[in-house]
């Protein structure tokens, strides 16, 4: 998979993937990421990217132009279908769902805005879908775009050692959270590893898991269980 970043700081999200498992994704040659700076496309001797908003007020807006020869620069460089995300607060909240959608993606083109954001314009007619990553405001989109981009990185086949693991976290296939997890050492003074874990039966094993599942899912993120994959034997527990 090949994402490109047009930012003013790309650095910043390539430190980000730079580690653990989406820097061996890379290492993996499972993605590639590459940096566009609107900056380099500026004109004039102060090369500007942003300049004051029409009708007044507090801050400044990013340019169009800078911002869309970036885009063009990044959309030429391969001559795979690219899908422009702009990452921004108004977007519809990033889900694991879309995470998976995204991921099946061969290419990614991901705007950050910075300042009070980018002219409309632009996002009209260049930005494919809009997303963001939480109902709060960052100063700049490249941490949204970091966190999508681990997200993605992640759901690359080989990039994980173990692929059955991601298939078992929270929001995945069944749609609920996933269950407490523990390891050595089995004797602590923070407390005991509960007993059917050390059972050995499968069966058990599996059934506990799932119990902690639904129930934290009840207790924690109720909203998540009217979508939920579940099954007669889960809505039983659940309505005991
Ligand atoms: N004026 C904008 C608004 O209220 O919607 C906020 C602009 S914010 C200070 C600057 C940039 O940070 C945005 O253009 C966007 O790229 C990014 N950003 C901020 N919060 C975000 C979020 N929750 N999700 C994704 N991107 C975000």
């Amino acid at each position: 998979m090949r994402i490109d970043i047009v930012s003013l700081f790309p650095e910043f999200v390539a430190q980000c993937a730079a580690f653990g498992v989406v820097g061996r994704a890379q290492e993996r040659a499972l993605l590639s990421l590459h940096g566009w700076n609107p900056r380099d496309y500026a004109t004039g001797n102060y090369r500007r990217v942003d300049d004051r908003p029409f009708g007044g007020g507090p801050g400044m807006v990013m340019l169009i132009d800078p911002l869309r020869d970036a885009l063009n620069a990044a959309r030429a460089a391969d001559p795979a279908d690219a899908r422009v995300v702009y990452l921004t607060p108004q977007g519809t909240r990033l889900t694991q769902a879309k995470v998976r959608e995204l991921a099946a993606h061969p290419r990614l083109v991901l705007l950050c805005g910075r300042y009070e954001g980018v002219d409309e314009r632009l996002i009209e007619a260049e930005v494919d879908e809009e997303l963001s990553i939480g109902d709060y405001v960052l100063s700049g989109g490249e941490l949204a775009a970091a966190v999508l981009v681990d997200a993605v990185a992640r759901l690359q086949e080989g990039a994980l050692n173990d692929a059955e693991s991601a298939a078992q976290d929270s929001f995945e296939s069944d749609g609920l959270l996933d269950c407490p997890h523990y390891t050595r050492p089995l004797e602590h003074p923070l407390g005991q590893v509960p007993e059917v874990l050390l059972s050995g039966n499968h069966a058990q094993i599996a059934r506990w898991r799932r119990m902690e599942s639904l129930g934290r899912t009840w207790l924690r993120r109720p909203d998540l269980l009217d979508e939920a994959a579940l099954g007669k034997a889960d809505r039983a527990l659940l309505e005991a």
